[in-house]
């Protein structure tokens, strides 16, 4: 904002120089406003233009939480970077031989506030909960399971036309440690086939149920194409959050995990559950970012 506003400020000044002779009509009279707004253009235009999208999307961030009673606004993500940080397996969840796998974190590694918002399963299918993320402007992906997305694909696609990334949960979550080779080959890779029949994109992240894998595992991801497995550093629910870390706290590049979930599975619904996990975030100075934009 503080970009945003100087750059307002600069090219305020601009425009206060001699009118052009463009800024008169042809009989000489001033221009309607629409009309010298079309008619500035080259690099200013442009600056004007995205300072004024990203003040008129910070009011929009604004009066969104206000409507859907945050107690406080998200703050808006940096800029996605350049080049995406280089992912390693977490210390101790490493298989064996598995240097050349799939890396398995909780965690991405940044040195931004930053933190990752994942939502498991799919089985509540709140249109609450896709309005409000829409108008807040809150980034997330969806780690999705066939068996409880399969009476509404529909809800996803909507999920995904707002640009959400939807990614790979297996199709029935099962254990994955209790299954062979080829079942969990058949679990991961039918759920890789099945979403990008459904919604046109291979997914490229895998998260195992109860975050439970073993070598087959990623060897099996691996072969359909996911390149990554993230599990979670936070769980989020609708009144209270779960730690991974002893001290209980959120870090920068932390994944949180939470669920599709409604009234009959937890103490609340979806938008409450928002509610709950962005009032930590934003008080511990967190803003939720794209985990596609860095994994
Ligand atoms: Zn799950």
């Amino acid at each position: 904002m503080i970009a945003a506003g100087l750059l307002v400020a600069l090219l305020g000044s601009a425009c206060a120089a001699e009118p052009s002779r463009s800024d008169h009509g042809p009989d000489g009279s001033r221009p309607h406003p629409g009309q010298q707004a079309k008619e500035r253009t080259g690099a200013s235009g442009a600056l004007a233009a995205r300072a004024e999208r990203a003040k008129r999307s910070q009011a929009a961030r604004v009066a969104a939480a206000r409507k859907w009673g945050l107690t406080s606004t998200p703050l808006a993500a940096p800029a996605p970077p350049a080049v995406k940080p280089q992912l390693t397996t977490r210390k101790g969840f490493e298989v064996e031989d598995g240097e050349t796998l799939p890396p398995v974190f909780t965690t991405v590694p940044v040195t931004e506030r930053v933190v990752f918002l994942t939502i498991d399963d799919g089985t509540e299918k709140d249109p609450e909960l896709l309005r409000m993320m829409d108008e807040l402007q809150i980034p997330y992906s969806a780690f999705l399971s066939d068996y409880v997305i399969n009476d509404n694909y529909g809800y996803f696609r909507q999920m995904r036309d707002q640009g959400v990334s939807l990614h790979n949960h297996t199709l029935n979550h099962r254990y994955m440690p209790g299954l062979s080779y080829e079942a969990q080959r058949r679990e991961i890779c039918g759920q890789q086939d099945n979403l990008q029949k459904l919604y046109g994109k291979r997914p490229a992240l895998f998260r195992p149920p109860y975050g439970n894998y073993n070598q087959d595992t990623l060897r099996a991801a691996q072969g359909c194409g996911v390149k990554a497995v993230p599990l979670w550093a936070a769980e989020a629910f609708p009144d209270h959050m779960e730690w991974r870390e002893w001290d209980r706290d959120l870090h920068p590049g932390d994944i949180i995990l939470t669920h599709f979930r409604g009234r009959k599975d937890w103490q609340g619904t979806m938008p409450d559950m928002i509610r709950q996990v962005m009032k930590t975030v934003t008080e511990k100075g967190y803003a939720v970012a794209r985990l596609e934009d860095y994994v």
